[in-house]
C-alpha cells in the first residue's frame, strides 16, 4: 500500500480547503460549485498537460446542452467548464499526477518540479474511466493492426490529425461507440458497419437512428467471430441467426470496456466497491472513514458528460456541508446485492439521512443482462424503495431513495425479483 501518511512527515505540504483529483467535467463543475459556495480554496490537480478531460479528445457535437443550453464541440465545452472553473477562483495545476491520497487529506502528487505535498479539508476524486483492452480479449482469428479502442481513435483523429483506417467494422453500440461514429464522421472515415450482439443497442433504443442516418449498416444480434488479415485487418467474420458471412473491413473499432480509473484510490487504501469498481461511497459521496468523497465516471464506467457534470455540481454541497460539520454521522452500511441481474449500485453504502442535501438522491443500478421485474430495497425484511424495471444490460436504472433512511434500522439489501 502506498497510501499517503498522515502523519506530517515528510515534505512540507500546502494547505488547501479542498483538493480535487482530476480536471473533467466532473471535477471542474465540483470546483465552480464550491468557489461558488464559498468553500475557500479550490485546488485541481490534473495529470494531462491540459484540465477538460475525456470532452477535450471528443472533437465532435453534442456537449453543453444541460450545462451551457447550447451544442457545442468537445474541445469547446471543455473549454468553457475550464473557464468557468478558472473564474469563479479555482486553481487548476496540470500535469499534476497524484499517486497518494491519505485518509485525512494528505495529497502527494508528481509535476515536472518534483513531488508535491498538499495538505486538504477534504478531497474529491474525479479521475474518470480507463479504456480496457477489449480487442485483445474478445476477437478470435489472426490479430492484424488497425483494431483500435475509441479513446485511441480519438487521439490520432483529433489530436494528431490522422486517419488510421477508411473503412473499419465498428464493435458495440452503447453510449461511446457513437461517439466512435461522430469521430469518424468528423476524420471523412466511412464505416461499413456497426455491430451490436444484443437485439437493441446498449444506448438508448433511438441511438440505432443515428448509424443509419449516417449511412451506416446497424448490424443487431450480430457477433465477431474472427478477424482475418496479416498486416492489416482485411476481413472481419461474423455470424448473424446462425450464419458466417464476412465484412471487408480495413479496421475495427472496438468500444466498451471500461473501468473506474480508481488506481489511486486502490492504492491508497481507500474503500473501493467490488460491483462497480469505484470508490465505495455514500449517498452524501463520501468515501468510508476518510476526509474524501468522489464523482463522476470514477464512480460506476461510463456516464454522459452532462450526467458528471450534474454529479459533481451536487458532490459540491455535500462536501461544503461536510466542512461545516453539517453532515450526519458516516455511519453507512453496504448495500447488499441479492441473487439476479444487478452488477452495481451506487453509493453502494447508504448512511444516515439528514437534512444536509444528498450528492444522489437515487441508487444508480445496472443490469448485466436484459431482465424485467421489480428491484427492491429492503431493510430488515421491509420495502423501502421499489420500482418495476424493464431494461437491457449496461443501462442505468435508477431508484429514488427514502429520505429518514437509518443503518441502525438494519442491514440493506437490493432484491431483483423477476417477473
Ligand atoms: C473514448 C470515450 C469517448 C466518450 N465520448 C463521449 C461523448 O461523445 N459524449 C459524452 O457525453 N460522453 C462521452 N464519454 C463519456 C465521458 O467519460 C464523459 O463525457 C466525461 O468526460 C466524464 O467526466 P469525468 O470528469 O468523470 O471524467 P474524465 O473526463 O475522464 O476526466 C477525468 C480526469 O482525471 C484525470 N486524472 C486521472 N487520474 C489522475 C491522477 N491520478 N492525477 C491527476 N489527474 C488524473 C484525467 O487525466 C482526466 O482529465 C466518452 C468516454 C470515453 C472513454
Amino acid at each position: 500500500m502506498n497510501a499517503a501518511s498522515d502523519t506530517g512527515k515528510g515534505p512540507q505540504a500546502e494547505r488547501a480547503d479542498v483538493v480535487i483529483v482530476g480536471g473533467g467535467p466532473a471535477g471542474l463543475s465540483a470546483a465552480r460549485e464550491l468557489r461558488r459556495l464559498g468553500a475557500g480554496t479550490v485546488i485541481i490537480l490534473e495529470r494531462d498537460r491540459e484540465a477538460g478531460g475525456i470532452p477535450r479528445h471528443c472533437g465532435h457535437y453534442p456537449f453543453g446542452m444541460r450545462e451551457f443550453k447550447r451544442v457545442l464541440r468537445g474541445p469547446d465545452y471543455a473549454r468553457r467548464l475550464v473557464g468557468a472553473a478558472r473564474k469563479a477562483g479555482a486553481d487548476i495545476r496540470t500535469q499534476s499526477t497524484v499517486t497518494a491520497i491519505g485518509r485525512q487529506g494528505r495529497v502527494e502528487y508528481t509535476t515536472p518540479e518534483g513531488p508535491m505535498v498538499l495538505q486538504a479539508r477534504a478531497v474529491l476524486l474525479a479521475t474518470g474511466v480507463r479504456e480496457t483492452s477489449r480487442a485483445s480479449r474478445l476477437i478470435g482469428g489472426e490479430k492484424p493492426g488497425g483494431i483500435l479502442p475509441t479513446g485511441a481513435l480519438q487521439g490520432i483523429v483529433y489530436l494528431n490529425g490522422e486517419r488510421p483506417f477508411s473503412r473499419p467494422v465498428i464493435l458495440g453500440s452503447e453510449l461511446v461507440a457513437f461517439s466512435a461514429l461522430m469521430t469518424c464522421r468528423h476524420a471523412g472515415i466511412r464505416p461499413v458497419a456497426m455491430v451490436e450482439p444484443g437485439v437493441r443497442p446498449s444506448a438508448f433504443s433511438l441511438s440505432r437512428l443515428l448509424p443509419l442516418a449516417m449511412g451506416v449498416p446497424y448490424l443487431s444480434g450480430t457477433a465477431v467471430q474472427a478477424v482475418l488479415g496479416r498486416e492489416r485487418v482485411e476481413e472481419v467474420v461474423i455470424l448473424h441467426d446462425g450464419d458466417t458471412s464476412s465484412i471487408v473491413a480495413d479496421g475495427i473499432i472496438v468500444s466498451g470496456g471500461f473501468r473506474p480509473e480508481a488506481t489511486v484510490a486502490v492504492t491508497s487504501g481507500l474503500a473501493v466497491d467490488p460491483g462497480s469498481r469505484g470508490p465505495q461511497i455514500d449517498q452524501f459521496g463520501r468515501i468510508e472513514d476518510s476526509v474524501c468523497f468522489a464523482t463522476g465516471n470514477v464512480l460506476r464506467g461510463v456516464e454522459t458528460s452532462g450526467w458528471c457534470w450534474s454529479e459533481g455540481r451536487r458532490v459540491a454541497h455535500a462536501i461544503v456541508a461536510a466542512i461545516r460539520g453539517q453532515l450526519p454521522e458516516d455511519n453507512g452500511t453496504t448495500v447488499q446485492i441479492g441473487e439476479g441481474p444487478i452488477t452495481l449500485a451506487v453509493p453502494a453504502r447508504l448512511s444516515n439521512g439528514s437534512d444536509a442535501v444528498p450528492a444522489h438522491t437515487h441508487l444508480q443500478m445496472r443490469l448485466d443482462r436484459p431482465a424485467r421485474g421489480v428491484v427492491q430495497l429492503m431493510q430488515a425484511g421491509k420495502v423501502i424503495a421499489s420500482r418495476s424495471v424493464n431494461s437491457l444490460p449496461d443501462r442505468r436504472i435508477l431508484l429514488r431513495l427514502p429520505g429518514n433512511m437509518s443503518p441502525t434500522n438494519g442491514a440493506f439489501e437490493l432484491v431483483f425479483r423477476e417477473a
